[in-house]
């Protein structure tokens, strides 16, 4: 079809400035993951736009992780871990598809954990200092993830 939006991208960039470390300032964690130094921004609907991107991908391919993706802004970088997250999820928690992730809810301190193991059995390979401050910082977003994951009603369903 003729215009059919293939994904949803974040259009998220932020850039310390005091330091220039890329990242996104959320709610829960908007300080600078390099230096400390707070943001003059924060994304407060940076996760409702993640749920969006993910609930569109279940409906166009079936799947969290789209067939191709594109990281333009730093705010895709984190989209695309997320996605690879709620993949590990919905095996970890046994959900017969991916749409019931979305649409059953998740309990939060489950939730929690399993992004911990995620970060910690998928993302292990991270050894330089820079992505560890950085994976730190996905963690809290994925961590406000659950937090939405919990109450599936806010979720549309576009
Ligand atoms: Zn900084």
């Amino acid at each position: 079809m003729l215009g059919e939006i293939m994904t949803l991208h974040a259009y998220t960039e932020y850039k310390c400035k005091n330091c220039g470390f890329r990242y996104v300032p959320i709610p829960s964690a908007p300080q600078c993951p390099y230096c400390g130094s707070p943001s003059e921004v924060v994304f407060d609907e940076f996760v409702d736009k993640f749920l969006s991107s993910v609930s569109h991908n279940i409906i166009m391919y079936r799947s969290i992780v789209p067939p191709a993706w594109a990281t333009i802004t730093i705010g895709d970088y984190y989209f695309l871990i997320g996605f690879f997250a709620l993949e590990y999820m919905v095996k970890k928690l046994g959900l017969r598809n991916n749409k019931a992730l979305l649409m059953e809810g998740v309990d939060l301190d489950k939730c929690l954990d399993i992004v911990e193991q995620f970060i910690r059995e998928k993302m292990n390979r991270v050894v330089i200092e820079w992505d560890r401050l950085f994976l730190k910082h996905v963690e809290a977003f994925l961590k406000e993830v659950c937090h939405k994951l919990q109450s599936p009603e806010t979720i549309s369903d576009q």
